[in-house]
């Protein structure tokens, strides 16, 4: 496996052709985005999307995004192209929205997981997009991680996850936007957001609303947190959605700020039952965005890793997988995440804590 680093303000071009002509022989080639780190195949040639699958330990029904590098190549893989995904795509893209729009022929069954809609985004790291122009293929990229990990965020991670089983990793530096795009349904009258993203309801609504369509979220989504809390479940239209996902290895607690104490106390409790079992003192990692949880000095604070983060949605996202692969690294035995304000601008963010939590 080889590691080459692209310098993304300009990316050296043999090494663009190179990483492209592998990806066109049907190999996988890992390259970032602005989102997370994709591992990315030629998406019409169903051997090399198939390869995807295998490297990931990813199941068969969970479909991927098609990249492309113009809306031109997007709508080649669409049998029709809504007005709606037209619209955002010119708001968009290249950016952190996907667009699932009805299927073309052309497109294998593979890459969609059997679906008749594909999945298409144009992303907007300059690694990408010239990789994609040099290409000259779609290419099929779900996060460069094994499947239900914590999603890459830098070549490192890519490296950590994947090892040998991807050939080529293009190192373009840490990722802008942290967390996976928004994915929309174009395929009805309403769009319907199946996940979450930094690109939120409001900015599509702002594009949408003129046209008269509407926007709305599928599935229990992020205003709650456990399946009790959420009674009109739609059947996920998309598989995945509802799956512990974007998770580190350890367990994860997600906690509203005033269960603060509630937390210390279930934690000591959580301490005491394995020394009690006979286990291993394990680390704990705190993600939070309110000060420590308790004294630096207190007993409950050894072996415990205060990790603050940002109170900024931006800032936190772009933050937050690091922080979760940290907490891998480190073997922390459980992970403790003060879960974000109830505010549409953290939607995204909550959606992957949820998820990682179950
Ligand atoms: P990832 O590749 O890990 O970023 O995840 C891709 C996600 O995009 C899937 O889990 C689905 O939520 C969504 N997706 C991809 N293709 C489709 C599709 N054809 N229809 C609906 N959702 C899709
Ligand atoms: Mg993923």
């Amino acid at each position: 496996m080889a590691v080459v680093t692209v310098d993304p303000t300009a990316p050296d071009p043999a090494v663009i052709a190179a990483a492209a002509a592998q990806l066109r022989a049907g190999e996988l080639v890992a390259f970032p985005t602005e989102t997370v780190y994709g591992l990315g195949a030629n998406a019409l040639d169903e051997q090399a999307v198939a390869r995807i699958y295998a490297a990931k330990g990813r199941p068969a029904w969970n479909p991927v995004i098609a990249h492309v590098p113009s809306i031109e190549a997007a709508r080649a893989l669409a049998r029709e192209w809504p007005r709606s995904a037209e619209c955002l795509a010119q708001a968009f893209w290249p950016g952190p929205l996907t667009l699932v729009v009805p299927k073309a022929s052309s497109v294998p069954d593979v890459a969609t997981a059997g679906l008749d809609a594909v999945a298409v985004r144009i992303p907007q790291h300059p690694v990408a997009l010239a990789l994609l122009r040099a290409a000259g293929v779609p290419i099929a990229a779900p996060s460069a991680n094994r499947f239900t990990q914590v999603s890459p965020t830098t070549a490192a991670h890519v490296e950590r996850s994947l090892g040998a089983r991807v050939p080529l990793i293009l190192d373009g530096g840490p990722c802008a936007v942290g967390i996976e795009s928004t994915v929309v349904d174009c395929t009805g009258d309403d769009v319907i957001i199946l996940r979450p993203g930094m690109l939120g309801r409001e900015s599509l609504e702002a594009v949408l609303a003129p046209l008269g369509v509407v926007v709305r979220h599928a599935v229990r989504t992020v205003a709650h947190d456990t399946p009790e809390q959420a009674p009109n479940i739609d059947t996920p239209r998309s598989p995945g959605m509802a799956d512990r996902h974007y998770a580190p290895r350890a367990d994860v607690w997600l906690f509203d700020t005033h269960q603060r104490e509630e937390i210390a106390r279930s934690l000591r409790q959580w301490r005491q039952t394995r020394r009690e079992a006979g286990q291993s003192e394990a680390p704990v990692h705190a993600l939070l965005r309110a000060g420590p949880l308790v004294e630096t000095n207190g007993e409950l604070s050894v072996g415990m890793r205060y990790v603050p983060m940002p109170s900024c949605p931006v800032d936190y996202a772009r933050a937050l997988y690091g922080a979760l692969h940290e907490a891998d690294d480190a073997s922390a035995g459980l992970v403790l995440i003060e879960a974000p304000p109830h505010d549409p601008a953290w939607d995204g963010v909550r959606d992957r804590l949820t998820r990682a939590a179950r």
